[in-house]
Formats: structure tokens, sequence, C-alpha cells
């Protein structure tokens, strides 16, 4: 079963979820080529934040997507993203590379 082999990992967000804070949360593990955190399981890869937030608040939307308040793609804190539309989401990246 795959999913034995994320339990330590599931642990890591658990535990995390339990003991909150403000600070960007780094993911130990792989990330996708965009640097963007990754769990494997069912035979699917998820971001790392989107399971981490729909443990935490439940599902996202239909027609949303999670966008990070922090701007930090690689974060996983759920407490750091939001349900945005596809457009929003696109706006604000556009606004942090024009910023840099
Ligand atoms: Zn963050």
């Amino acid at each position: 079963m795959p999913i034995t082999g994320n339990a330590i990992k599931f642990d890591y967000i658990a535990e995390h979820i339990a003991n909150p804070n403000d600070d960007c949360w780094r993911w130990p593990w792989r990330h996708t080529t965009d640097g963007r955190p990754r769990i494997d399981y069912a035979r699917t890869s998820f971001t790392v934040y989107s399971t981490a937030y729909e443990i935490k608040y439940g599902l996202v939307p239909e027609g949303y997507e999670l966008g990070h308040k922090c701007f930090n793609a690689w974060c996983w804190n759920p407490d750091h993203v939001r349900p945005i539309t596809h457009a929003e989401n696109m706006a604000e990246k556009v606004k942090v590379s024009n910023a840099h």
C-alpha cells in the first residue's frame, strides 16, 4: 500500500496543523519542478498545501484554486492559502513578478 510509506508525512502534516504558527512551512520531501511541495497517494500527486488546507478547512469550492497569501509557492501552511479564482491567482502572480 502506498499509504504506508506516507504515514510519516501525514503524521508530519497532522502535527503541524495541530500546532499552527504564522511561519511559512517548508516541506522536507519532494517538490514539483516548479517548486511546489508534493505528496503522492491514491496513485495521484497532490500539492501538500491543498492536502493540508482540505484537512483543516474542507474541500476547496468548485471553480476555485488555492492562492498563496505569502507568495511562497513552496509554503504549505494552510493558513497562508485561500480559495481564489484562477483569474485572481494569475493576476496576483503577475503583480508579484512585476514587483521583482
Ligand atoms: Zn507561507
